[in-house]
């Protein structure tokens, strides 16, 4: 057996070898070794303390795919060998192979690895993200790297859907634009050209640009590379035979696969890199999913950007599209706001239309006059919801058909959704005639023939597995009823045998029961044994009691035994016939699945839209955004109790082309700059936008730059990656793009910061190249100079309402400029000692008065001054602080008092902590430090 075992393992490097020893799945030696803290279990060993000692652990195979689903997501490959003889066995859903044969064979268990399991080639649904696409990823580079010659090529093909693209990125930025898209469909696994390093090349630290959350801080290291967060989700990274990217060959793999003479129909020709990835992508996924055809794959799509808001990989991450900042878990993210999907596939659908929003008006006003008739229309909008719940996920199931992984239940899942589909056809054309519509109607084929089918073989409640419980319909098949009758009348006989043997016995004890070993057989206990009749057979003695057998029932055995096993093989003939059949209509099964998945999404849209209050913005080709009360989607969803502050925003390519946003910390500002974002991502989807009313000019490209200080607490941001993100904006931002620009220059000193945001914001103002729609929140309030000196640029300020030493923030946003920044005002806020408070305002004090001077050096502070409640030292003064402030472009400066450090002190005396005794201490030191001053 371990010859054997160790003749797989060789076959298969790079994988884990799961073998079957009967109940278990075991792995050996170094798998068994990477495996077991894995998964959890404890490590064993095979001949302990013999020569031939093998270190062991194994998994029950009945919950395999629990374990499977681990490791695969831990980045592995598994490789399954199953227990087979002859080729009589048949592979149900999880790929594991009747063992039957194999268990009443002779001699050795003949044992072969019967699928390859990686993350990018899984197709079962137990070990499937139903709400994701999980995208196989093949990438190919041709000419020299980094040259105007460079041609990347990349592959994506989900093979649980049969979604197939290819796209090629080409010139200088070839590398970028190819991690980006990379990063986008994150894949699990990618395959590369062995030799080619695509793990180095797709890690490697982007040069201008992006990566926010990909490197350390230390220049050293960049070239080493951190992660992108393209390379960061992929799970595995396989290197394949270089010959299989060859374009030649793979173009005729692609031919012959889709029954093309050439590739010019799918927009393929001239692009080798692409269609090498492709090829290569096809074969590898053919060898590895264990069926020789694909059939579901029908097509391949190139990627065209320019019909899509491009959103890379930091500015979906710094608007939270699709996973928050925080965790990257789904909630808190603009998904898990809009997503109301009722199908999986419309979940995947709603997440791709947010992740690569149109640029087309008249494409995004397609999709908007759908969702608007349904947000219109209550009554339709909750019978086709109603409706598309009852539909499954035609997408994944038509290609397990197509695999011949499909279960009873899945071709019953696949039945009741057809029958669904009639009523959602129905509920669109209450929308009436939009041309969107009409297009859905057609595509969304109820293949009622496919139904029919079904129904006619499959019964009602269709098992989870091909077995004894029977999955095919009586009535349907003359041989199959004939088989169930004999079986059934033989159960019978056996069952009625009980009492005709008591009776004739004079046994009432005497039963009927079955093992694997001996069959049928009657039992008597011994105290009867001398009423047995001398025709029994004696086969077995148990402590207290004998078993026999007869002649007659023997006969029935074998006619229920023969039957059932007939039955078994008859029905596993019928359903493959039936599962071939339907997997011939694939193409309009996966084209009403896609037509259902649009659907859904924007039904999904409506739904949002409505109950959010949200309002259909007007889209067109200007350069024009103008927000009337608009609100920040997520943040207004999930603080549900806490009213929202909507703001308008006014952006053109104009006068009012950039706007700096001042304002304190805490005010609103980020939530500001990223809600006209998100109102701009989810108009340019097709969705209502949460304003009272919205004008978009739509957007080429979203920009953004966070500053370092929002990211500090993951550790990965750098003053080089703001800069890094800053050069591209500047580098590829069009008329027609939106920059939002947060901090820009926080991650170094002061006046370094101050005056690179300065030449930023000029140069977006001056250069005639550049002339994006921007908002650049600062505490930079000397920056609001710059408006003043007029051109595209103005201020904007978040209002706050101040009392004494306190702060309202009003989060509202009007024309003006802050003149101070609060900080210290949060500081308070946040619990900093009183002392380190007091000292903050003093040295402001100094740095902002007439000589700018650095602060004179301090003593000590003595007793518990960490805590607020320290006595009063004699460095702090008594007298009234006066704090320049209101230094509004202009005007000269102006004194204005300011809290009296007594009050202060006072303020913040925590009075629950207070004992009498510290009370009258307090007040003799506050008296003593008076009496000082007056000295
Ligand atoms: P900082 O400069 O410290 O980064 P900020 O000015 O960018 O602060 P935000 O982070 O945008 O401030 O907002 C702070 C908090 O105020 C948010 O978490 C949000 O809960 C709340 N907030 C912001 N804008 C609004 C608004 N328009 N209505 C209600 N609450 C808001």
């Amino acid at each position: 057996m371990m010859r054997q075992y160790h003749r797989l393992r060789a076959e298969n490097p790079g994988a884990i070898l799961f073998f079957r020893l009967g109940d278990f799945y075991e792995m050996f030696f170094e798998d068994a070794k990477l495996a077991a803290p894995i998964l959890d279990i404890t490590l064993t060993a095979r001949g302990r303390g013999t020569a031939n000692e093998a270190p062991m652990c194994g998994v029950p195979y009945h919950s395999a795919d629990t374990y499977l689903a681990r490791l695969l997501r831990a980045g592995h490959k598994v490789a399954i060998a199953e227990q087979v003889e002859g080729s009589a066995e048949s592979t149900d859903s999880t790929g594991s192979r009747a063992t039957k044969a194999a268990r009443s064979g002779k001699g050795m268990v003949r044992r072969e690895v019967v699928r390859v399991l990686s993350p990018g080639t899984l197709t079962d649904d137990e070990l499937l993200p139903g709400r994701d696409n999980n995208y196989l990823v093949a990438v190919m580079r041709r000419g020299e790297a980094g040259h105007r010659d460079e041609r990347i090529g990349a592959a994506a093909l989900d093979l649980s859907t049969g979604e197939f693209t290819a796209a090629q990125f080409e010139g200088r930025e070839a590398m970028l634009s190819a991690r980006e898209e990379i990063a986008r469909w994150a894949p699990l696994e990618v395959c590369f050209p062995n030799g080619q390093d695509a793990e180095a090349w797709i890690a490697d630290r982007p040069q201008a640009l992006r990566g926010v959350d990909s490197s350390t801080p230390d220049p050293a290291t960049v070239a080493g590379g951190g992660t992108t967060d393209a390379a960061a989700s992929v799970a595995t990274w396989s290197p394949l035979e270089p010959w299989t990217f060859d374009p030649g060959r793979a173009r005729a793999r692609l031919c012959e696969h889709f029954g093309v003479s050439s590739l010019d129909g799918f927009d393929l020709a001239e692009q080798d890199a692409a269609v090498g990835a492709a090829g290569a992508l096809l074969q590898y996924a053919i060898d590895n999913s264990h069926t020789a055809a694909l059939r579901h794959v029908r097509s391949i799509r190139r990627q065209h950007d320019r019909s899509f808001l491009e959103l890379d990989a930091v500015t979906r991450r710094s608007l939270e599209l699709v996973e928050s900042w925080q965790d990257g878990q789904r909630a808190g993210s603009l998904l898990s706001v809009i997503d109301r999907t009722a199908t999986p596939m419309g979940a995947r659908r709603i997440k791709q239309w947010l992740l690569r929003p149109l640029r087309l008006a008249s494409a995004i006003e397609r999709r908007q006059s759908v969702v608007a008739g349904l947000v219109e229309d209550l009554r339709t909008r909750d019978r086709m919801r109603e409706a598309l719940r009852r539909v499954a996920d035609i997408e994944r199931l038509t290609t397990r058909v197509s695999l011949g992984t499909a279960s009873p239940r899945d071709l019953g899942a696949l039945r009741d959704s057809l029958q669904a589909l009639p009523e959602v056809r129905e509920s669109l054309l209450e929308l009436g005639q939009l041309p969107m519509c009409n297009e859905l109607y057609e595509a969304m084929d109820p293949c009622v023939d496919v139904m029919e089918l079904i129904s006619r073989q499959l019964v009602d409640e269709p098992p989870a597995v091909l077995g004894s419980s029977g999955a095919i319909r009586g009535g349907f098949d003359a041989a199959l009823d004939r088989l169930r009758q004999a079986s059934r009348s033989g159960k019978e006989f056996i069952a009625g045998l009980e009492s005709t043997e008591r009776a004739a016995t004079g046994i009432s004890s005497l039963k009927v029961g079955f093992n694997k070993v001996f069959g049928y057989y009657l039992e008597a206990s011994k105290a009867n044994l001398d009423k047995v009749p001398g025709s029994y057979i004696r086969k077995q003695t148990l402590s207290n009691a004998e078993r026999y057998i007869t002649p007659e029932l023997k006969e029935f055995e074998q006619t229920v035994l023969g039957a059932e096993e007939k039955i078994a093989a008859l029905e596993r003939e019928i359903f493959a016939r039936l599962r071939d059949e339907i997997a011939e209509n694939g193409a309009r099964l996966l084209a009403t699945a896609a037509a259902v998945a649009s659907l859904d999404a924007l039904a999904s849209l409506a739904e949002v839209g409505a109950l959010g209050g949200y309002r259909r913005p007007l889209v067109d080709d200007g350069v024009m955004i103008e927000i009337r009360g608009g609100r920040h989607p997520t943040v207004e969803a999930l603080q549900p109790g806490l009213p929202f502050v909507p703001n308008d925003t006014y952006l053109d390519g104009d006068a009012h082309r950039i706007k700096l946003v001042t304002g304190p910390n805490m005010g609103g500002k980020s939530t500001y700059l990223r809600q006209l974002a998100l109102i701009v991502v989810l108009a340019q989807m097709g969705g209502f936008v949460p304003a009272e009313a919205a004008r978009i000019g739509v957007a080429d490209r979203i920009f953004t730059r966070v500053g370092a200080s929002d990211n500090l607490a993951r550790g990965i941001s750098t003053f080089l990656a703001e800069m890094q993100e800053t050069a591209s904006i500047l580098n590829n931002a069009t008329e027609r793009s939106l920059v939002l620009l947060d901090e820009v220059g926080r991650g170094t000193s002061t006046y370094d910061g101050l005056a690179i945001a300065w030449a930023v914001v000029e140069y977006l103002r001056d250069d005639a190249d550049v002339r994006p729609r921007t908002l650049f929140a600062t505490h930079y309030h000397e920056l609001t100079e710059l408006a003043v000196q007029g051109g595209s640029v103005g201020n904007l300020r978040v209002a706050v309402q101040e009392s004494g030493a306190d702060v309202v923030f009003l989060h509202r946003v009007e024309p003006g400029a802050a003149d101070r920044s609060y900080g210290i005002h949060v500081a308070r806020l946040a619990g900093l000692p009183a002392a380190v408070v007091a000292r903050a305002e003093e040295v402001l004090n100094g740095f902002e008065g007439p000589d700018g001077g650095l602060p004179s050096a301090r003593g000590p502070i003595s007793g518990v001054g960490a805590r607020g409640n320290a006595p009063i030292d004699g460095q702090i003064p008594l007298f009234v602080v006066q704090r320049p402030g209101q230094r509004t472009s202009g005007e000269d400066e102006q004194m204005e008092p300011t809290e009296h450090a007594v009050i202060g002190r006072l303020r913040q005396l925590d009075l629950d902590d207070l004992t009498p005794l510290e009370a009258l201490n307090l007040l003799a030191e506050l008296r003593a430090a008076a009496d000082e001053e007056n000295d």
